[in-house]
């Protein structure tokens, strides 16, 4: 049935079954580490029920799953506010949704800008805070306000510097993920102890991070890339590129392949070269992220209750199952 053919009443009734079964997914997914369904399986519910409430904006609940971070914190670790909150980001999946996205943000801003793009890592984010230079806490996205510290457990992470190069009290922000790599030697040596395998990195890594017993934490090889500065302290930085290119030099893992784009046509150039390249890369990526590069006009741009205005990931075709893990040499 086509959604103009609902009647309100049906389409209340409708979002309120498509939001049982996503909070349902939504649960294993991010508290039990345990995905149910395929995430494009998922994407394809979510995308139903935001049609449905664009459609009938008197049903949106404030509990709808489209309008809050997804997670949960799991009892066992403190809690830790995120005074600048941690949110999701707006999804897309064809050429034509990324042209939306784009004349939005130029009909707002008045003219085109450049975005900086960056491939999506398939892990989770993280915060670390540092003070005069040393890592003090990290944390969890958890529902976004709310997080899990897990200090302990990324102070196992190698590439996670304890100590910055320069003094500075800053917050960043990235992900954790666990490389291609490890992934096929945990579930190896899962199967060979007949304890359960892993659906992916991604679930892989957040079981991995959430753990009471950090030494379980520490075999897991995991790797990070941080992205984001929330919090500059005395760092003058102006776009997001060279946010990347200064968390580079304090020390932190980023990763190369960011690169500003004047144009959708280049945009479409990088992602054309890195659908390609996705097999081959060492740690799994399921999109690319395009982001207003200029720092005050983010900050312009603002955010819904649930993502930023100024970025928006596309995402690619689902993969077939990564239970195969081909002979082949990983790029980095
Ligand atoms: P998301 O994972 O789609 O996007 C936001 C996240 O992208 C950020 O929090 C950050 O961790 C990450 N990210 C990776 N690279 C980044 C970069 N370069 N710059 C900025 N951020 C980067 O959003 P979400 O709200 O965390 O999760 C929603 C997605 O999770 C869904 O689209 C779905 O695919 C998946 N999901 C799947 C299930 C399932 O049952 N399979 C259930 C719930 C959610």
């Amino acid at each position: 049935k086509l959604i103009t053919e609902y009647s309100e009443q049906e389409a209340s009734d409708t979002a309120q079954q498509l939001r049982e079964t996503l909070n349902q997914w939504s649960s294993d997914y991010y508290t039990k580490d345990n995905p149910e369904v395929e995430d494009h399986v998922y994407d394809e519910k979510y995308r139903d029920l935001q049609d449905l409430e664009a459609a009938f904006p008197s049903i949106v609940t404030p509990d709808s799953i489209t309008q809050r971070v997804g997670g949960e914190v799991l009892s066992g670790f403190t809690k830790v506010h995120h005074d600048i909150p941690m949110l999701s980001m707006g999804d897309v999946f064809s050429k034509d949704e990324l042209v939306e996205f784009d004349n939005r943000i130029q009909k707002n801003v008045g003219y085109p800008v450049p975005y900086n793009v960056e491939l999506k890592i398939d892990g989770l984010a993280i915060s670390l805070v540092y003070e005069n230079g040393k890592l003090v806490q990290g944390s969890t996205r958890g529902d976004g306000t709310i997080g899990e510290d897990i200090t302990k457990n990324l102070k196992t992470i190698t590439s996670i510097p304890q100590t910055l190069t320069k003094p500075v009290s800053i917050e960043v922000r990235g992900e954790c993920y666990m490389p291609k790599q490890a992934f096929a030697d945990l579930n190896k040596q899962q199967e060979e102890r007949g304890e359960a395998v892993f659906a992916n990195p991604r679930n892989a890594a957040a079981g991995s991070l959430r753990q009471l017993d950090t030494k379980v934490t520490k075999a897991r090889n995991l790797d990070t890339f941080i992205y984001t500065i929330s919090t500059f302290g005395d760092l003058q930085v102006t776009t997001q590129h060279d946010a990347i290119n200064v968390l580079a030099e304090l020390g932190f893992n980023t990763n190369p392949t960011q690169r500003v784009c004047q144009n959708l046509d280049e945009v479409w150039q990088f992602i054309d070269e890195y659908q390609d390249q996705r097999d081959r890369l060492a740690y799994g990526i399921d999109g690319i992220v395009l982001k207003v590069n200029e720092l005050d006009l983010q900050n312009q741009l603002g955010h819904t209750v649930k993502v930023p205005r100024w970025e928006i990931a596309y995402k690619f075709p689902p993969e077939e199952a990564l239970t195969v893990i081909r002979q082949i040499e990983w790029t980095v």
